[in-house]
């Protein structure tokens, strides 16, 4: 018995050392391991050896098995684990390396610095404000008291009757003109929140607000600063539309519109079959919103324009749906 036993051992050394692949492992079990494998049949003959014979011969069996079986369970894990080639020395140096996909701005943020930078063309300086704001800087100070019907534009989400999450990033107009004195000129990008939802409206999106504030600015100021900045942005011989608007801040106010972008002009789905397409709002500063920061208005005069950002993502994209932005869908955030 002691000879048969030693035979088996040698046997499944060999078998063990000819599998190359997880597909080997489970027939060796059966063959060797198992309830009816050849170490379990020997093993049941125990009893009818001597009984002197019996224990030491049950130590030998017991110590085989269990040699047997920490070398299958070491080889099923090696090869488990994928990397059985290397172990084995059989790398295959002429296989491509494994790359880490490179991380990249998302295309939100890649558009506003892409604002940012050309308004900084023109001399603007970046101002960042606080998300959380006064409910005096969002509306009071920007010509919008309370039980002003321009609020409710807005649907703002109040934290208390006094803070909110700023409606749009225009509280840092206010902010900066009372801290510091004309000639000023800003640009405030930053997040903006309002309670709304659709296929065009995100409950928060992204703002750059913009104004200059001088002796001597006029109408022709803005469009000047806007027509260089949308045909930056978009095309060179971009044409543009002032449409008269009303904000509460500015006075004359104007919507602005673009040559649509996909059509050029001759109509299309997305511009809705009449060549335009909205991008900003501006409008010169209302003499009262300086007056409450305590400039004379007979002395400086200002203009004020407010953008969307993913707006002009989806126009310079062809982006239908906002909420892509938002999503995380790695097969749609890669394109940019
Ligand atoms: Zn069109």
């Amino acid at each position: 018995m002691e000879e048969e036993l030693k035979r088996l051992k040698a046997e499944a050394e060999e078998a063990l050392a000819a599998i190359t692949d997880a597909s080997g492992l489970e027939p060796f079990r059966v063959r060797f391991l198992g309830r009816k494998g050849s170490l379990s049949t020997v093993m049941r003959r125990l009893g009818q050896v001597p009984k002197e014979e019996r224990p030491r011969l049950g130590q030998l069996a017991n110590s085989i098995k269990q040699e047997i079986s920490d070398r299958f369970e070491t080889l099923k894990a090696s090869l488990s684990s994928g990397d059985a080639g290397q172990t084995k020395g059989r790398e295959d140096l002429s296989l491509p390396g494994r790359y880490l996909p490179f991380g990249k701005l998302h295309p939100v943020t890649q558009v506003m610095e892409e604002i940012c930078s050309i308004f900084e063309g023109m001399g603007f300086a970046v101002a960042e404000g606080p998300d959380v704001e006064l409910d005096h800087y969002n509306f009071e100070a920007l010509n919008i008291p309370k039980h002003h019907p321009a609020r409710d534009m807005h649907d703002t989400f109040y934290v208390t009757e006094s803070i909110l999450l700023r409606t749009h990033t225009s509280p840092m107009q206010a902010r900066i003109m009372e801290k510091q004195d004309p000639p000023l000129r800003y640009i405030a990008p930053g997040k903006v929140y309002r309670c709304d939802s659709d296929i065009t409206h995100t409950p928060m999106f992204h703002q750059v607000e913009g104004f200059l504030v001088d002796r001597d600015v006029s109408f022709a100021d803005l469009k000047g600063v806007l027509t260089s900045f949308t045909r930056r942005m978009f095309k060179d011989d971009l044409a543009l539309r002032f449409r008269p608007s009303f904000f509460p801040f500015t006075e004359p106010s104007a919507e602005v519109d673009i040559a649509c972008v996909i059509c050029g002009g001759s109509g299309c789905r997305v511009c809705k079959k009449t060549g335009w397409l909205e991008i900003l709002g501006a409008g010169l500063i209302d003499p009262e919103v300086l007056k409450m920061v305590g400039y004379d208005p007979d002395v400086y005069s200002g203009f004020a324009f407010g953008l969307g950002v993913e707006r002009i993502a989806m126009l310079k994209y062809g982006i239908d749906d906002i909420r892509l932005f938002y999503e995380n869908d790695l097969r749609f955030l890669t394109q940019f």
